[in-house]
């Protein structure tokens, strides 16, 4: 079997989203990475930061349930997200973003505040979520598209929805 750069590509997307690496993307592997962000940057679960974390991750994870686990069992299989989220996401990017903002704004307040994060503190949430450290860093770098030293929310949704609809 060839192996494309597309299907690559597909790969690494998916074990982005499976923090615990069982080979299924679950709600599990949003609580987790919730709580990695949390102990990172050393923000209680009770927090009013923390709290609007989980409640990020539970709506991002049921958006994309609802995208893509056809079968209802609570779980996205490597099947589930190949022929479901990639294909329904990349016709559709802004569908992402609506799903993944909320997580994704209540992780900046966790790792700067509401103006937005430095790029080094960007970097670290990354690699909380699974991105190797140099690709981390400069991928973070990257993000600063006005470059103005931080990252702000549409930076960074815009961004991560370009990442996880992987144009073909
Ligand atoms: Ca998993
Ligand atoms: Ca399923």
């Amino acid at each position: 079997m060839v192996t494309s750069e597309y299907e690559r590509r597909i790969a690494a997307r998916f074990a982005g989203f499976d923090q615990d690496g069982n080979g299924n993307i679950d709600r599990e592997d949003f609580m987790a990475a919730a709580k990695a962000l949390l102990a990172e940057f050393g923000t209680a679960a009770r927090s009013d930061k923390g709290q609007a974390l989980y409640v990020g991750a539970e709506a991002f994870w049921q958006g994309m349930a609802g995208i893509a686990d056809r079968d209802g069992d609570q779980r996205i299989t490597r099947e589930e997200f190949v022929n479901g989220a990639v294909k329904r996401l990349r016709d559709n990017p802004d569908r992402f973003a609506e799903i993944a903002r909320p997580f994704l704004h209540a992780a900046l307040a966790v790792a700067g505040g509401d103006a937005g994060v430095g790029v080094d503190d960007t970097s670290r949430v990354l690699r909380v979520l699974g991105v190797d450290g140099d690709l981390a860093a400069q991928a973070a770098a990257q993000l600063d598209t006005d470059g103005d030293g931080r990252i702000d929310e549409e930076e960074i949704v815009s961004a991560f929805a370009r990442y996880f609809t992987v144009p073909e």
